[in-house]
């Protein structure tokens, strides 16, 4: 009751809109479940939104609606900063599903992955000043990381909150120029486990350039769609069966690898890893033999740069990116790795 009252009270001193609130600009995106606008208001409110970005949405939309109010609530600096949400029922029959941002940026990971300059390009909008470092693969390692510190640390806590987002890629990563640091967006093809919304893994949403081997995020064997109390009650239990979580895991693992190699930073040099890894059994070590005696200077560039402080984010990458979810790396785990803890790599090589 209570988080249903809160959620109402909060809801009730936000500010609402309508359809003719919206001055349409930029086209951002189109998807096959929706279209997404930069837009500004018609009229200059007293809330003094500043730039918004809105999404019509068609069949999912509100699945994503309550995403987003549930994200909002639980975790709001790791996702877009979600306005409001709405049925609009004017213009087409049955209506569509209008959700508004607030615009965090213009660039998403992806375009900043496309420029030659990459990781410079991002050093400093996120680390607030060029590092006393030459360009080499120790400079760009440390950009690298703080990105990758960045999603974990936002994956940590949609985990935590229960939400398995199933479509992360750098695509759906936008960095906000408002707090300096990336941040998830897309919750279109996000399951809550805890209140079992979105239950049945929509496999046919997953993008399959970073979507984990696995079909099915849940086993096939546990009950489909139990109603709200059920599911509260079971899913901490499913969630400890079947580690959901570890589907987002995978992809983030994937934007790693393409990080440390710019070959595959391109579609098609994306699905030629995938399929050279299934052919290896999803088994990075075996990838890695098999490519590493005749491999290009990019690709031996690329295991130089992982293979710094003793390996430690080969390391990492390699406990990311397996066949098995149960032997995949969480994300809070992932967050304390040594990779991320300029002293913990001193712990490590006195190990070694
Ligand atoms: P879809 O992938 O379903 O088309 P997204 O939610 O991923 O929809 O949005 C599409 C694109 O719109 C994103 O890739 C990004 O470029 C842009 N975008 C989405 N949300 C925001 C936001 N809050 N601020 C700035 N740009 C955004
Ligand atoms: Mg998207």
């Amino acid at each position: 009751f209570d988080m249903f009252f809160l959620a109402f009270v909060e809801r009730l001193f936000r500010p609402t809109f309508r359809k003719d609130d919206f001055v349409l600009g930029k086209k951002l995106g189109e998807g096959a479940f929706g279209v997404v606008y930069r837009v500004s208001l018609a009229k200059k409110s007293s809330s003094n939104e500043g730039d918004l970005v809105l999404k019509k949405a068609t069949e999912y939309g509100a699945v994503e609606i309550w995403m987003n109010e549930r994200v909002r609530r639980a975790c709001a600096s790791s996702c877009a900063d979600f306005v409001y949400g709405f049925l609009e029922t004017s213009s087409k029959k049955g209506g569509e599903y209008w959700l508004v941002w607030r615009f965090e940026g213009e660039s998403t990971l992806a375009d900043l992955m496309q420029s030659k300059e990459f990781p410079y390009n991002v050093e400093t909008m996120i680390l607030g000043e060029v590092q006393d470092l030459p360009k080499g693969i120790e400079r760009e390692n440390r950009i690298i990381q703080t990105i990758m510190r960045q999603i974990l640390f936002c994956l940590d806590s949609l985990h935590s909150t229960g939400i398995v987002h199933r479509d992360i890629k750098p695509q759906n990563i936008i960095f906000s120029e408002g707090s300096r640091t990336f941040k998830i967006i897309d919750l279109g093809a996000a399951a809550d486990l805890r209140v079992g919304i979105n239950y049945i893994p929509k496999e046919f949403l997953l993008d399959p350039r970073y979507a984990a081997p696995e079909q099915y995020i849940m086993s096939t064997q546990t009950p489909s769609a139990p109603s709200a109390p059920v599911a509260t009650a079971l899913s901490p239990v499913l969630w400890q069966m079947n580690l959901p979580d570890r589907f987002d895991i995978y992809s983030t693992g994937l934007i790693f690898l393409q990080m440390a190699f710019p070959s595959l930073r391109t579609d098609s040099g994306l699905i030629q890893f995938n399929r050279q890894l299934k052919r290896c059994d999803y088994d990075l070590v075996a990838w890695r033999r098999t490519l590493e005696p005749r491999a290009s200077p990019d690709l031996r560039r690329g295991f130089k740069l992982l293979d710094l402080d003793g390996g430690i984010g080969w390391e990492l990458l390699t406990s990311m990116v397996r066949y098995k979810p149960r032997r995949r790396t969480g994300a809070k785990a992932a967050l304390a790795h040594p990779y991320f803890d300029r002293e913990g790599l001193l712990v490590l090589s006195f190990m070694q």
